[in-house]
């Protein structure tokens, strides 16, 4: 037996089976190429679902988070640390917002996201206690707790969990006369993903974030865009919702926050909304601690120099040109912006994913027919072009 097939066995006997990952043991990496524990050598093009964004084991990363490792790690937000006020000016300078929130996971941050606007909605906006609705769009994904989940309408993540959390509407994606017609004065917040990640790298017809902000401002609801696996340069700009010239009331970020070193995402937004939380109200031991906080300044300044969101800006239009060449035969439809891309097939995207695993390359298909690619954005355009190359062959089956 190899070690692979040895350690494999291991996860299959003691973990939960709640995810269904490649038959691959990665033991090593290194920018956009991982190494498992047979010595075989991947190129990665799912990138930990954008978590990794500026490659595995980013110099400039790994060097902060190595220099915070020996000074302090966590003190609670019971006390002040260097590091904090740093970052939460610096993320709400980037994010041209007065103030921040920060969590760790991704669904933490939308949890605090949704209480934020209820709270808003409760004492600013002066709706009817217990009568707040938040609108969310059909095939959305913003995490796995049991309120994130009790708007979700995929079967796999919603059924069995119940009885779910009321106080959610859910409408088309895409669809601004339904979104016009399921608001009302008790609607506190229109919670979207500019580009749906988990549903298939799914883009909305253009206009409608635009749209989505006039709506909120007409109605006096907060726009919350959750910008978890869209935003930090994935799709050629700092946030996704800039390509329609969008600034939302609140973004939700996670993910590549943390460099892919650490669990980190925060909610950001002016003071008029997060200024609702007082002391007790709202937290986490973790949330904000020197380490996460080092590290997320470095991807923060690293972000100020557009470097990567051009990288993804370019090799992202080359990608997409080489996509589109695909035959039709082989590939239903191909959306995505920038570095990346979800690449609709007529039949089932798993044997595909591992015919390219076979190949070298890594990626994942989301639901039954999609192959999605999102590498990191260090990515050479040859090892891009090499990988382009496998997908190529691995469709041909
Ligand atoms: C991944 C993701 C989340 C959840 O983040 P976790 O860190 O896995 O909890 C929420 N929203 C979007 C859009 C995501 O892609």
């Amino acid at each position: 037996m190899s070690r692979t097939d040895d350690l494999r066995a291991m996860s299959e006997e003691h973990s939960a089976h709640n995810y269904h990952p490649l038959p691959i043991v990665i033991a090593q990496a290194d920018g956009a190429w991982v190494t498992d524990v047979d010595g075989n050598r991947y190129l990665d093009m799912l990138a930990a679902y954008s978590a990794v964004n500026f490659g595995h084991c980013n110099p400039r990363l790994t060097e902060a988070a190595k220099r915070q490792l020996d000074r302090v790690t966590l003190v609670s937000r019971a006390f002040d640390h260097d590091q904090f006020g740093p970052f939460v000016s610096e993320l709400a300078e980037l994010c041209g917002k007065d103030m921040v929130l920060p969590m760790n996971s991704g669904a933490e941050a939308v949890e605090t996201a949704l209480k934020t606007a209820r709270k808003w909605g409760y004492e600013v906006k002066g709706v009817p206690a217990g009568q707040a609705n938040i609108i969310t769009f059909e095939g959305n994904f913003h995490g796995r707790t049991t309120t994130i989940v009790s708007f979700s309408t995929d079967p796999d993540a919603k059924d069995s969990f119940g009885p779910y959390t009321p106080g959610f509407r859910t409408v088309p994606y895409g669809d601004v006369e339904a979104l016009k017609a399921a608001m009302d004065g008790s609607t506190v917040g229109v919670l979207v993903e500019p580009i749906q990640g988990e549903a298939g790298v799914n883009v909305p017809p253009s206009g409608f974030l635009k749209a989505v902000r006039e709506l909120c401002t007409a109605n006096g609801t907060l726009m919350i865009a959750d910008e978890i696996q869209s935003g930090l340069g994935r799709t050629g700009t700092t946030f996704a919702c800039d390509h329609e010239g969008v600034v939302p009331d609140v973004y939700i970020l996670g993910k590549a926050l943390g460099g892919g070193i650490m669990p980190v995402s925060a909610v950001i937004a002016d003071r008029d909304v997060l200024g609702v939380f007082k002391p007790g109200q709202h937290g986490s031991t973790f949330g904000g601690n020197p380490l996460a906080c080092a590290i997320a300044r470095e991807v923060i300044a690293m972000l100020r120099t557009d470097e990567f969101q051009a990288r993804s800006r370019e090799l992202g239009a080359h990608m997409h040109e080489r996509l589109g060449r695909l035959p039709s035969d082989q590939v239903r439809e191909v959306r995505g912006r920038g570095l990346w891309a979800g690449i609709e097939l007529h039949g089932k995207a798993r044997p595909v994913s591992e015919r390219l695993m076979e190949l070298g390359v890594l990626a994942k298909e989301t639901h039954e027919t999609t192959i999605r690619l999102a590498p990191p954005l260090v990515i050479s355009r040859e090892d891009l072009d090499w990988a382009l190359d496998q997908l190529e062959i691995a469709l041909k089956g």
